[in-house]
């Protein structure tokens, strides 16, 4: 590599990928967002549109309760994708895909998708952030259950996905 190659590879900008469900987004989510977007140049949080779910937000509402809530985030991104996960990223020149780990149970999970992706595509590493401590018992799912039941959420998630929640279940009645 001559120092014209070396010098643009190190510029080449860090550019990370968060992807998941965030059906809806939480504040465990927000932390692993804000944690892992200060060690890369761009994080692009990902939604994954998965058709096999049946998630009560639709793809877009994700995303806008997503941009909402990192919208004080200069280099954070929020995109969706039905690809493969490893073509998304090449498409976006990303390398890194950001995962979140609660429990040993997650750890079971991730480490079988973290080595998949690596298998399809041997560039890409996972890194794992572990939960803040506050939200490891936390998830979309529990914040589902209770808020259906007209629970009060309020510290588990931002504001703006509360009141989301509030309309969303009195819509359905
Ligand atoms: P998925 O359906 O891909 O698991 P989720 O939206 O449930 O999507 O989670 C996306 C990522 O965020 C996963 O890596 C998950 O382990 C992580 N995550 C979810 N909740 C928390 C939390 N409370 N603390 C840390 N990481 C979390």
């Amino acid at each position: 590599m001559n120092q014209n190659e070396r010098s643009q590879s190190d510029k080449k900008e860090r550019i990370a990928v968060y992807p998941g469900s965030f059906d809806p987004v939480t504040y465990g989510h927000l932390d692993i967002i804000k944690r892992s977007a200060k060690q890369f140049d761009r994080l692009i949080v990902a939604v994954l549109n998965n058709t096999s779910k049946n998630p009560l937000f639709s793809v877009e509402e994700r995303k806008q309760l997503l941009a909402e809530v990192t919208k004080d985030i200069p280099n954070v991104e929020i995109d969706s994708f039905r690809d493969l996960l490893v073509r998304f990223m090449r498409s976006k020149d990303a390398d890194v895909i950001i995962r979140g780990i609660r429990s040993v149970t997650d750890f079971e999970y991730e480490l079988q998708l973290a080595s998949t992706n690596h298998l399809l595509d041997g560039e890409i590493d996972t890194m794992f952030m572990m939960t803040n401590p506050k939200y490891s018992y936390l998830s979309s799912s529990i914040v589902k259950e209770i808020a259906q039941f007209k629970g009060d959420v309020h510290e588990l998630v931002p504001q703006v996905v509360e009141e989301r929640l509030k309309e969303k279940y009195a819509a359905r009645g």
